[in-house]
C-alpha cells in the first residue's frame, strides 16, 4: 500500500507542462490514470486526473476539487510551483482524500451504527426563523430516528446518543458506544440567506495511524453526498473536513451530515416536511447499506 501511495505522490509532483495530455507509465502504478493540464481563459491552471472511475479537477491555489462534478474541500490547497511547474499537495490529502476517490470502494465491515442527533435539551442548535415551534435539535432527532429505523429494517443494530430531547455533552457522543459506523446528524445555518445544500464532514486528517479509518469515512461521505441528490433540488455542497470533537472521538469511520440550511427559507420548509425527511432517511440508509460488506 505504501508503494502505491509514494507512486501516487510522485505523480502529483510530476511536472506537467504544456496543455497536451501526458500519459504516465501504467506499469508502476496500481491506479492507472491520465494526468493533464487544461488551460482556459477562465481557469488558467487546472489539473485533471482521470481514471476509469473518476475525473478529478483541481485549480491552482484552491482546496476545492471536483470529483465527477461533486465538490470536495480537501484539508490542503493544491498549488503549482511557478519555477519548477510541479504540482504540490500535502501527503495527508493525497493519502486520505485523493486515494479514496480514485480507488474502488473500500467496504465497511460490521453492522453496528451509532447515530448522534445533534444538540438537544437547552441546546436548540441553529435558529429556524421561518417556522414557529420547530428547532434544529428536533429535526435532527426526527431524521436520526428515521434513518435508524430504516437501517434496523435491514438487519443493522442501531444505537443512539439520544432518543429524546435532552442535552448530551459533546465528549459523550462520538465515543458513547462501540460501533462500526458513526453518523452525527445536524442541520445548517448561515448569515447568507441563499446558502443551501447538503454537506458531509469528515475529520481533518492528522494522525497517520488513523488514515485507514478516515479513508472509509471519506468513502461513506461520498456515498451519502451522492445519495441525497435523489431527493433534493439543492446543489450538494460536497465533502468537507473539520476537527469536530464527535468525529475525533469516534474510533470507527465517522461522518457528520448537515442536512440542509435552516437559514434558507425554501430549504427550511423542505427540511421541516415530514415526507421529505422520510425520503431522505431512506436514501441515506441505502447508501450506508451499500457501503457495508454483505
Ligand atoms: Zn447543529
Amino acid at each position: 500500500m505504501r508503494k502505491i501511495f509514494s507512486a501516487f505522490i510522485t505523480i502529483l509532483l510530476f511536472a506537467v507542462s504544456g496543455c497536451s495530455c501526458t500519459r504516465l507509465p501504467e506499469d508502476i502504478y496500481d491506479l492507472p490514470y491520465t494526468v493533464f493540464q487544461e488551460n482556459t481563459d477562465a481557469v488558467p491552471e487546472r489539473l485533471i486526473l482521470k481514471n476509469e472511475r473518476v475525473t478529478l479537477s483541481f485549480t491552482n491555489g484552491r482546496t476545492m476539487l471536483h470529483c465527477n462534478g461533486m465538490p470536495v474541500f480537501m484539508p490542503d490547497k493544491i498549488s503549482k510551483d511557478s519555477k519548477s511547474g510541479k504540482w504540490i499537495l500535502p501527503e495527508r490529502s493525497v493519502k486520505t482524500v485523493l486515494f479514496t476517490l480514485m480507488s474502488p470502494p473500500e467496504k465497511l465491515k460490521g453492522k453496528v451504527v451509532l447515530i448522534d442527533p445533534g444538540h438537544g435539551g437547552s441546546d436548540h442548535g441553529a435558529p429556524l426563523p421561518f417556522i414557529k415551534g420547530v428547532s434544529e435539535k428536533g429535526l435532527n432527532l426526527d431524521l436520526a430516528l428515521r434513518l435508524g429505523s430504516e437501517l434496523q429494517k435491514h438487519g443493522f443494530t442501531v444505537l443512539y446518543t439520544r432518543t429524546s430531547d435532552r442535552k448530551i455533552r459533546l465528549d459523550k457522543r462520538g465515543n458513547a458506544y462501540k460501533a462500526d459506523i458513526f453518523i452525527s446528524v445536524h442541520h445548517n445555518s448561515a448569515a447568507n440567506p441563499y446558502a443551501a445544500g447538503f454537506e458531509v464532514f469528515c475529520l481533518t486528517p492528522q494522525a497517520p495511524e488513523r488514515f485507514t479509518q478516515l479513508r472509509k469515512s471519506v468513502q461513506l461521505a461520498s456515498s451519502l453526498q451522492q445519495a441525497q441528490q435523489e431527493v433534493t433540488t439543492s446543489r450538494g455542497r460536497g465533502i468537507r473536513f473539520a476537527n469536530f470533537q464527535v468525529l475525533r472521538d469516534a474510533r470507527c469511520p465517522a461522518v457528520l451530515i448537515e442536512a440542509g440550511f435552516l437559514s434558507n427559507r425554501e430549504e427550511a420548509l423542505r427540511c421541516a416536511d415530514l415526507n421529505y425527511r422520510k425520503r431522505l432517511a431512506a436514501v441515506l440508509a441505502r447508501a450506508i447499506r451499500e457501503n457495508v460488506l454483505p
